[in-house]
């Protein structure tokens, strides 16, 4: 895994010029998305920063998770975030976009990772991490075999989260996520973690062995692996000179 150190704007600014890069580069590229406040900086820098040599439209998209139970147009769930912060200002075609269904979760089960194979799997994929650890909403305890399944949310995430909602009571308790093994397919991965409240997952990330008790500790075993932190993020690694 490489780590880069910088601050929050200059992480937004490199990450959406890595993704604009890629899209002049191909064209039909496939692009794994991720919500959450993390994320939304690097959309606002797509849509600032894209020039006319860069067109969206033969892009497909996977986002990574949904809340189960929430309707695309409520506007607390991921479609919603994602039409907002970025397929709405760029010339995304919505039959390429791909994000797991909350309500007729089955079918997604069945079908979600059959469809990023077939679309010739993940070009990069993009993910923040929870402060307990988790990659999209795998869960610490969570099988690195893991497909896109169903899951119960911890605590801990469900108070993540609720500062999206009017109160905890309205945070959802469950979610549809692709797995482990479904992120560990994509060719590249880019990582961003902000804030304090991060710096003992990016430690443990660093510091501990793959174990399942840290799902962002599978990134150790794949090859291609940028983890982008600000300096509180990154405050024990760089304590000890790192
Ligand atoms: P955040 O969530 O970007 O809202 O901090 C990241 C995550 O939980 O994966």
């Amino acid at each position: 895994m490489n780590l880069f150190i910088m601050s929050i704007e200059e992480i937004d600014k490199a990450v959406a010029k890595e993704i604009l890069s890629l899209v002049k580069r191909k064209p039909n590229c496939v692009l794994g998305l991720a919500t959450g406040g993390t994320a939304i900086g690097v959309y606002h820098q797509i849509i600032k920063l894209k020039n006319a040599e860069v067109s969206f439209k033969d892009v497909k998209t996977f986002n990574l998770d949904e809340y189960v139970g929430i309707s695309p147009d409520n506007t607390q769930s991921y479609h919603y975030f994602m039409h907002t912060n970025l397929f709405s200002h760029l010339d995304f075609q919505m039959q390429n976009v791909h994000i797991p269904d909350g309500l007729n979760y089955r079918q997604t089960l069945q079908e979600y990772d059959n469809e990023i194979e077939m679309a010739g799997g993940i070009d990069l994929q993009l993910l923040g991490i929870g402060s307990n650890g988790h990659i999209a909403f795998n869960e610490p305890g969570t099988s690195f075999d893991t497909l896109t399944h169903l899951v119960d949310l911890k605590e801990s995430t469900i108070k993540d989260n609720a500062r999206f909602f009017t109160s905890i009571n309205d945070v959802p308790k469950q979610a549809i996520t692709m797995g482990h093994a479904s992120i560990m397919k994509a060719k590249k991965i880019i990582l961003i973690a902000k804030g304090e409240q991060k710096a003992e997952a990016i430690k443990k990330l660093f510091k501990e062995p793959m174990n399942e008790q840290l799902p962002a500790s599978i990134l150790q075993s794949h090859p291609n692996v940028d983890v982008y932190c600000d300096d509180k993020a990154a405050e024990y690694l760089k304590k000890e000179g790192e």
